[in-house]
């Protein structure tokens, strides 16, 4: 019997440790292994990655690579520029390989990219090798096992689980690799369309990384950020399997820590230590296992004398917690990313909602712009001016880290949606997507909803106050005069209401607390804009929508919400910015934004360590209607920055221009 000739196709498992998959390939005992990665466009053009992801991604692989060749020195990662229902097929045929070996990926798009190569396979007559190692139970599997519905709690995973089994103890990293086979072959790129490319505001020279099929000196290789026509990232964490390992050593080296680690305990605010482990980038990237994770935290438990944390608090808990996201994503599909047509998700009439394609019945990557107001909130909070420092010093640590603190972003969650602007979680889960280095699609739309109190949550009158919630771990506003520094001179009393400073403090503290966050320097001074509106106010406004939209009690699966009819049900007196009747919308009529183009239990932490600010008999909202006026005189331009609030600028009446504050 001739021996096996194995592909091992890299994709969410950048690592060498624990690896299902990749045991399963060696224990073919291969004639010829090749560690390939398939370079996707539909990463490269599809979906929204900021400039730190991107270098984040490409570190992971360039680590990769080095320890696969530390194994055997013919071999590393290596890259081919092609989609791989393309190059697939082409490959089985010029390297003769009979298997194809690969992590499970239960994400849609893996899905259906993979229901395609298996058949392709098939016809090549490649045997196909799928193993999960992507999550502590296999997503599918945790489904079936909770009644073939998706996982809404945490006790549902921890039943389902239990079910299923322990969580596998982890594989160690292989000691050696077979060779490559040949790497020749002689076919041409299928070379892809770059329209749409959802990232190329992102981009400062165009991107060229599919020139070649092997990498322009055609040795297969990690392709550069200036092959993608990136900027220079700033983000501060470095990727790759190595330097993971590394932080989980010094992590469960402080047993104390580890054994004892409570989630709500931790502060947004801090950075040095990380209150947190920082390792979701790593473990997005595969370059982290999470069961190696589990089970260093479960063994530190086991000969830990002290009382050890439990779950949902403890590190295992967070870990369950990422667990029912992916099952429940898993289950649910690709609808689970949208309130239309997504029975799990309550419907909420926000504004700047996602338009639908009729004939799929999915969001297309435009939103409907129902109010100039909320669509200029949208910006300040994506860019960090909102006027309320500690949402700012968020969104900017957000936008040049590509990380920030759970807790940092159920507040600024909350402010965007039901505790403050009343948006649409869709709108808010595409900056995460853009600019979080650890962004999950699970993770991410699963806490967008947890947030929006549109699925796993429903606590709405629990509220983060912008001013209240910092307070708490950082009383001196330390970490807004980090991530804000107009303010790093304002006394601590003001530091998180800064439009509260008397003029001669403002002078004193060499910033002006005035317009909109593009004034740029006045007389002399640098200026921080004012607060985009009475969080008081908006609050109650929203609880009152939320409030009404709960009595309603509509699904996105629901005939109405479908068919529009909903307006019906939304009285225009009724209180909450809900637009009723009177909203015109239904995807016609308004105007449309192509998001690319602006540039510009019920246990969950943080609400139920009472940090939350509880409005127990909320008030009828002041008659603030909703106006359809553009808020804050000025229109904004559309910003073509790719992000960078440097291009954030607006034309004065005489037509010069002012910046916004370059952080
Ligand atoms: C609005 C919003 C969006 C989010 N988007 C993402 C995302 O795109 N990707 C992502 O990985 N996490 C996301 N989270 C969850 C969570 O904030 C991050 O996983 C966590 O902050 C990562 O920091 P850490 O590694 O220090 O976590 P730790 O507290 O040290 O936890 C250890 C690990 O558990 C997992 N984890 C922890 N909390 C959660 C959680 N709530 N949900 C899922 N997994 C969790 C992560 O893999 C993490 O590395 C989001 C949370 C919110 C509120």
């Amino acid at each position: 019997m001739p021996k096996p000739r194995v592909i091992y196709w890299f994709r969410t498992d950048l690592r060498l440790h624990d690896s299902p998959a990749l045991q399963a390939a060696l224990d073919l005992e291969p004639e010829c292994l090749w560690p390939i990665w398939c370079w996707d466009p539909h990463y490269v053009y599809r979906v929204r990655n900021g400039h730190n992801r991107w270098k984040f991604l490409l570190e992971c692989q360039e680590d990769l690579s080095g320890s696969i060749s530390k194994l055997n020195k013919n071999s590393r990662l290596f890259v081919i520029r092609e989609g791989p229902q393309t190059l697939l097929p082409k490959l089985f045929k010029a390297w003769r390989s009979t298997h194809l070996v690969f992590e499970k990926d239960t994400d849609p798009y893996g899905r259906e990219r993979d229901a395609e190569i298996i058949k392709l396979a098939k016809e090549a007559k490649v045997e196909v090798v799928i193993k999960y190692g992507r999550t502590l139970w296999d997503s599918d599997e945790l489904v079936r096992f909770n009644g073939n519905k998706p996982t809404m709690t945490i006790s549902q995973v921890q039943t389902a689980g239990g079910k299923i089994g322990d969580v596998p103890r982890p594989l160690p990293a292989p000691k050696s690799l077979p060779d490559p086979g040949s790497l020749e072959f002689d076919f041409e790129i299928d070379r892809p369309s770059h329209d749409p490319d959802v990232n190329h505001t992102q981009r400062q020279s165009e991107e060229k990384s599919y020139a070649n099929l092997k990498g322009p000196k055609g040795g297969f290789e990690v392709p550069t950020m200036e092959e993608l026509g990136l900027i220079a990232p700033t983000k501060k964490l470095v990727g790759g399997e190595t330097e993971a390992l590394k932080m989980l050593d010094r992590i469960v080296a402080n047993e104390d820590y580890t054994a004892t680690f409570e989630k709500p305990k931790t502060a947004p605010t801090a950075f040095d230590p990380a209150a947190t482990t920082m390792l979701s980038p790593y473990h997005h990237f595969g370059a982290l296992s999470v069961r190696e994770l589990y089970w260093r935290v479960q063994d530190v438990i086991k000969k830990y004398k002290g009382t050890a944390s439990k779950p949902p608090v403890s590190l295992i808990g967070q870990l369950q917690f990422r667990d029912m996201y992916f099952a429940a994503h898993a289950s649910i599909g690709s609808v689970f990313g949208q309130t239309h047509g997504n029975s799990h998700c309550k419907f909420i009439p926000w504004h700047l909602r996602s338009k639908i394609d009729e004939k799929t019945g999915l969001a297309t990557k435009e939103y409907i712009v129902n109010s100039e107001e909320a669509e200029s909130w949208f910006k300040r909070w994506k860019f960090g001016i909102t006027g309320f420092p500690w949402i700012d010093a968020v969104m900017r640590q957000l936008r040049t880290e590509g990380f920030i603190h759970h807790l940092a972003r159920h507040s600024v969650a909350c402010f965007l949606t039901r505790g403050g602007c009343y948006i649409d979680w869709e709108r808010g889960a595409e900056v995460f997507e853009e600019w979080l280095l650890d962004h999950e699609p699970a993770c991410n739309i699963g806490n967008w909803q947890w947030l929006s109190c549109t699925a796993f949550f429903s606590q709405f009158y629990r509220c983060y106050s912008p001013i209240a919630f910092p307070q708490k771990t950082d009383k001196n506003g330390d970490f807004v005069r980090h991530y804000v520094p107009e303010l790093k001179d304002f006394p601590a009393k003001y530091i998180y209401e800064p439009w509260k400073a008397p003029i001669q403090d403002q002078r004193k503290a060499g910033c002006w607390i005035k317009g909109d966050g593009t004034a740029g320097v006045v007389d002399g001074l640098q200026t921080y804009p004012k607060p985009m509106f009475d969080f008081s106010t908006r609050r109650e406004i929203c609880i009152q929508g939320m409030k009404k939209a709960y009595d309603v009690g509509l699904n996105g699966a629901d005939e109405k919400v479908k068919d529009g009819t909903w307006r019906e049900l939304f009285d225009d007196a009724a209180e909450g910015p809900t637009k009723g009747s009177n909203d015109k919308e239904a995807n016609k009529g308004m105007r449309t934004h192509v998001e690319w183009e602006l540039n510009d239990s019920d246990i969950h932490f943080g609400e139920d360590r009472g940090d939350a600010e509880e409005v127990k008999s909320p008030k009828k909202a002041a008659a603030q209607k909703e106006s359809g006026s553009s808020g804050g005189g000025k229109r904004k331009r559309q910003d073509s920055s790719g992000g960078s609030m440097d291009k954030f600028v607006t034309k004065s009446a005489s037509g010069s221009k002012s910046k916004a504050k370059k952080k």
